[in-house]
């Protein structure tokens, strides 16, 4: 189904489950509607949260224009990138007197990077393509989870230490997501 918001088409598909509130999701850029058994207003649901769909269809198609014009780095071996990245622990754990149980790597779908409770860390491998400055972010990024779990304004303060300009960088590996999620 489709629906138009300002000078965007929508597509959308209507989900019912047994759930309390009806909620949006956007995924792939689409629009799914998770409604309680029974409810028929599609329209109204969406009318209510036309600007945040806007915002985040916008936003989405933003950077998949701006991922047309970067490349990935394909010449990075397995094992250059596993020392790249065990290196930067070392470094950065120390700096942050932080300590580091684990490293492992994965394809990971949704994230480039976790952080466990217990101090494993899990970098996605797909990270390996992206420029070196982005990689050593993304390591900040979860030995700073070591400290603040969650991304609250206390955790962003802390990243801003040492990256102050960190909107930019987390920017950036949003455009790149878009360049390495299809990537086998
Ligand atoms: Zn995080």
């Amino acid at each position: 189904m489709k629906i138009k918001i300002h000078d965007i088409e929508v597509n959308y598909q209507v989900h019912h489950r047994k759930v309390k509130y009806a909620r949006l999701e956007i995924k792939n850029e689409e629009l799914h509607l998770i409604v309680p058994p029974g409810v028929k207003n599609y329209q109204k649901l969406i009318n209510k949260h036309e600007e945040w769909i806007y915002r985040k269809l916008s936003r989405i198609s933003m950077l998949k224009t701006e991922a047309m014009g970067k490349k990935l780095d394909f010449s990075r071996s397995d094992e250059t990138f596993r020392k790249l990245i065990q290196h930067q622990v070392n470094k950065i754990s120390q700096d942050m007197g932080v300590e580091v149980n684990r490293v492992s790597f994965r394809k990971m779908k949704t994230r480039w990077g976790s952080c466990s409770s217990v101090g494993n860390i899990t970098i996605n491998r797909r990270l390996a393509y992206l420029p070196e400055s982005l990689i050593e972010y993304v390591v900040h990024h979860e030995l700073c989870h070591l400290k603040i779990r969650n991304h609250n304004r206390e955790y962003w303060d802390l990243i801003s230490l040492k990256y102050p300009d960190y909107e930019k960088y987390e920017n950036e590996l949003s455009i790149y997501w878009f360049l390495v999620k299809d990537i086998a």
